[in-house]
């Protein structure tokens, strides 16, 4: 490999991970449906989703979602959905594995406002330092809301009557006050100018799709602009991963469901897992990968990989998998030296993860 075409692989851009953190019933999975489905295509889109799973959503579906709104041209290979099945488990993943999103959506349901899961994601975003914006769902539930469909928000707002806009601004407002509260200074997506700085609360429709063009873009130009310089989103070195659920699959004995957040996974490659009381050393034999934009559980959707780029949602078949937990993380390790540093780093992240937690 020439010495440019290595500098510029060392360079890729990574898939952000994105998760989608609300109260129940709020509409996070609506929400991801919505966005799986796409503006045009009407077909079924794998339903409900009850167990932990990504979606991953490529950058040209994006684009044809935003297509009246989107502007200039951005690198990203797309964003990848973390779902995950009510807040607990979420919790106990970050609690245990540290941060697994590099962004989030915090959907609140702008009829009912904040709720107490809600105020516990707020809690768990500002403790890990996660970037996010906040969906205010369920708009076209606003009384004299008339909804035009999957359209952009300010063009559905720009179309409203005037006691319509009166009542989502008041909501607005009153989101604005409560993330003040938590110590968030937020506005309305479309007078901020420095999403850095400020969080962005994007009113949209989980239901008829008004506003989720505007946020999927907020997210591709947060991630583009924000994570690109502070948090390195290229992928490098050794893989890493977390793993989100063990289970015993006919055939293959105790598989695993990962999310890959670093580098690049291959069959073959020896990876240590995170145990209660130590460390765990196997090998991959097997990366299951599931095609873009289905959901990672429908087993007949995946496919066999001989390596997997992050960010990605795959399963692993791997050997003596018993007694892997939920929420652990994972290396890839060529060498003892390797272990011992993954050791040194889980030590590490926890210690800092109590600090942080201690401050709250
Ligand atoms: P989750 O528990 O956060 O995953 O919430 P769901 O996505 O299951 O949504 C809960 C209920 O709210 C379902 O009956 C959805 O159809 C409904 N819902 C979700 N989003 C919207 C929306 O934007 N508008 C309306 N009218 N209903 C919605």
């Amino acid at each position: 490999m020439s010495k440019k075409s290595k500098k510029d692989k060392d360079k890729q851009l990574r898939t952000p991970i994105v998760s989608v953190l609300g109260h129940v019933d709020h509409g996070k999975t609506t929400l991801l449906d919505k966005i799986r489905k796409g503006r045009v295509t009407a077909k079924e889109a794998g339903g409900i989703t009850q167990h932990i799973g990504a979606t991953e959503i490529p950058i040209e579906m994006i684009k044809n979602i935003c297509k009246d709104i989107w502007r200039k041209e951005v690198e990203l290979p797309g964003l990848l959905f973390i779902d995950t099945p009510g807040h607990k488990a979420f919790t106990n993943l970050r609690r245990r594995g540290g941060a697994l999103a590099d962004l989030a959506i915090l959907i609140v349901d702008i009829n009912e406002g904040f709720k107490p899961q809600t105020e516990e994601a707020l809690s768990i975003l500002r403790t890990f330092r996660t970037p996010f914006v906040v969906a205010a769902n369920k708009i076209d539930k606003i009384p004299a809301w008339q909804s035009p469909g999957f359209v952009p928000f300010l063009k559905s707002y720009s179309m409203q009557e005037d006691i319509a806009k009166n009542r989502l601004d008041n909501k607005i407002y009153e989101l604005i006050g409560k993330l003040y509260e938590f110590g968030f200074s937020a506005d309305r997506f479309d007078r901020i100018t420095d999403f850095t700085r400020n969080v962005a609360i994007i009113p949209i429709s989980a239901l008829t799709g008004e506003g989720v063009p505007e946020l999927l873009l907020v997210l591709v130009g947060l991630a583009q602009r924000f994570l690109e310089d502070s948090l390195r989103l290229h992928v490098s070195g050794k893989a890493k991963g977390t793993i989100l659920e063990v289970k015993e699959e006919k055939g293959m004995g105790i598989t695993c469901d990962v999310i890959l957040y670093d580098g690049t996974l291959k069959v073959g490659d020896r990876i240590a897992i995170a145990m209660r009381d130590g460390v765990k050393v196997t090998h991959v034999k097997g990366i299951l990968k599931p095609r873009p934009s289905q959901e990672m559980r429908l087993e007949s959707k995946f496919r066999s990989v001989k390596s997997v780029v992050a960010a990605a949602g795959v399963k692993l078949i791997a050997a003596d998998l018993e007694g892997v937990l939920a929420g652990s993380e994972f290396e890839a390790i060529e060498s003892e030296k390797d272990i011992e540093e993954f050791r040194k780093r889980l030590e590490k992240e926890y210690e800092e993860i109590e600090i942080r937690t201690d401050e709250e």
